[in-house]
């Protein structure tokens, strides 16, 4: 090969150039992602699909899609499926190669056969608290099971008995036969078949044994030819057992166990069970709550999956675990969405703005830029009329020092308009609140006009009172509110951010958004990029605020 080929990005694509080269597996390349259906998937499975499928097309190779479904009592077709979308939506295409571990469940079992008649498993009988007892420590080595000798034709009959559902629940175990004294206690005569009287969400109630991830793992990735296995670094020290099974099991394909570290984010928790828990307790809403961590999730949200592969490109992968700030993925969908997506106005906290020298029922339709990024969205038509929302930040009464937007006597260019000076200020007699303000705007400083010489500080945003449709928008905030959450092994209920969300409902946006479906992105001028939620209707507008736009006015406002 040349060598003008670009350095590995990590060490995991180091080890595949290195086997391609030297023609180990022939040259070829071929991995997996390997997701077990009992969950939705989440960022840190988007970190595995990424290398897996990135990868194999790196490097002219395959990658299958292949559920890990040995487990019946957690497993449904319902988190198969939405895997499936997941995968999709990311952008991978796994083609005709979707496998199930259950799939292979016939020729598991004669595996498991093999290794009994070479004398290298047995049927083991103690109940599970025994064999805990007997697997010995980290320190101590363990004990030989009495059952460790059986004969094969014992072991045999009793393994088919087992197959045949003759047999309670924990009443017999298939273990591996190799050390029980190795200072790997994964090597300590592991646990190979289980028998479970639980139907199976692929194969119904045709089996009464189940395999063990630890069995089934390194006999699937060999039978569908995996070259390089990429897991997570908790599966280190069951590499050994991975390589004594293939070996043993005398498989052609000797497929090679690579371990990375796991993603984990700050101000969120990863793990299924958990993001279980926070569901069943009613923390969020579902797993598609545009705070968690779900694929679901941040899709409802609004992050592009591009901006999730950049994502997972930049952090790479290495051998350490680490925590990466989840201000970095935002940064990356930031950046995404500022390339594409459609500039609008919306104003969320609306007051109300009279132009009292505004000629009454006049409007009209300013030229305003879709995405100053890229010309090729070209711009669209903003109807302007006497009455106008702003956002009620926009407007103080008794203005800090270098409060460039309106007050009372102050100017302010309405963006893509006229500027506009506060005049008076009208309050509720009860109250005393604000209930709208008079301005009067300059005719002479239209936008883009060319006529308008005069300058203002300030720009901002507003919507056409008779014109805007009403909106609600949900803000979210991290779902924690401390990086870490489960520190010093706190309990991270205790640390939910009370103010996650917040529904803002009468929101006022710009009648472009008329039609608007579930899943678009805009960019609201000044507040950041937002989605529309899928609970919108063609009556209702719903949008998800995506993430907000770094506010340089945020800052003046704390000095
Ligand atoms: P969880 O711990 O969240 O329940 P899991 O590891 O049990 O996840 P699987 O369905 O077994 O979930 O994972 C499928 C693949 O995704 C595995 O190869 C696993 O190593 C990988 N994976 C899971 N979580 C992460 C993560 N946080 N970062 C990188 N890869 C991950
Ligand atoms: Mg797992």
């Amino acid at each position: 090969m040349s060598n003008s080929q670009p350095a590995p990005k990590d060490f995991i694509r180091a080890i595949v150039a290195q086997d391609r080269e030297a023609r180990k597996f022939n040259g070829v390349v071929h991995t997996r992602f390997p997701p077990e259906p009992n969950g939705y998937l989440h960022i840190g499975h988007a970190k595995s699909i990424c290398l897996n499928f990135g990868i194999a097309q790196e490097f002219s190779g395959l990658c299958n899609l292949r559920f890990d479904d040995t487990n019946p009592a957690k497993e449904d077709v319902e988190y198969v499926e939405s895997i499936q979308e997941d995968v999709r939506w990311l952008g991978f295409d796994w083609q005709d190669r979707c496998f199930f571990a259950s799939d292979y469940f016939e020729r598991l079992y004669e595996y498991a056969v093999l290794l009994i008649r070479k004398g290298k498993a047995y049927v083991d009988s103690l109940t599970a608290d025994e064999i805990r007892t007997y697997r010995g420590t980290l320190t101590e080595p363990g004990k030989e099971s009495p059952y460790r000798t059986r004969s094969v034709e014992e072991n045999l009959d009793l393994f088919s008995r087992m197959r045949a559902g003759g047999c309670e629940e924990g009443a017999h175990v298939l273990r591996a036969k190799i050390d029980m004294a190795s200072p790997n206690i994964n090597l300590r005569d592991p646990t190979l078949y289980r028998v479970r009287r639980v139907p199976h969400h692929r194969t119904g109630s045709d089996w009464n044994i189940y395999p063990t991830y630890d069995f089934a793992h390194p006999l699937s990735d060999s039978l569908e030819g995996i070259t390089h296995s990429l897991c997570t670094l908790e599966f280190e020290d069951h590499r050994p057992l991975y390589d004594w099974l293939l070996d043993e099991c005398e498989m052609a394909c000797h497929s090679q166990q690579i371990e990375f570290a796991r993603l984990n984010l700050t101000h969120t928790v990863m793990s299924k069970r958990k993001l279980l828990e926070l569901i069943e307790e009613g923390h969020v809403s579902g797993w598609d709550d545009p705070r968690l961590p779900t694929l679901m999730g941040l899709r409802r949200r609004g992050y592009p999956p591009e901006a999730i592969r950049r994502f997972c490109e930049h952090i790479g992968v290495a051998k350490r675990d680490g925590v990466v700030e989840v201000n970095l993925l935002e940064h990356f969908v930031r950046e995404t969405l500022n390339a594409n997506a459609q500039r609008v106005m919306a104003v969320l906290r609306p007051l109300r703005v009279v132009l009292t020298n505004y000629p009454e029922g006049q409007v009209e339709e300013l030229p305003a830029v879709n995405n100053p990024e890229d010309p090729a969205m070209g711009s669209r038509a903003v109807p302007f009329s006497r009455v106008v929302y702003i956002e009620r930040d926009d407007f103080r009464e008794d203005p800090p020092k270098k409060y460039f937007r309106l007050a009372p006597g102050q100017e302010v260019r309405l963006r893509y308009a006229y500027i506009i000076q506060c005049v008076n200020v009208i309050r509720d007699e009860q109250t005393g609140e604000i209930v709208e303000i008079h301005c009067t705007y300059d005719p002479e400083t239209k936008s883009g006009s060319g006529q308008s010489a005069r300058k203002v500080k300030g720009t901002i945003h507003w919507v056409s009172a008779t014109h805007a449709l009403e909106a609600e928008v949900r803000l979210f905030d991290h779902l924690f509110s401390v990086p870490d959450p489960e520190k010093d092994g706190r309990d991270y209920r205790t640390v939910l951010n009370p103010n996650s969300v917040e529904r803002l409902r009468g929101c006022q946006v710009e009648p472009a958004l008329q039609g608007a479906v579930a899943g678009q992105r805009f960019q609201f001028e000044r507040q950041g990029y937002f989605c529309v939620d899928s609970d919108s209707t063609g009556q209702r507008l719903v949008f998800n605020r995506t993430v907000a736009l770094r506010d340089s006015w945020a800052k003046i406002e704390k000095k």
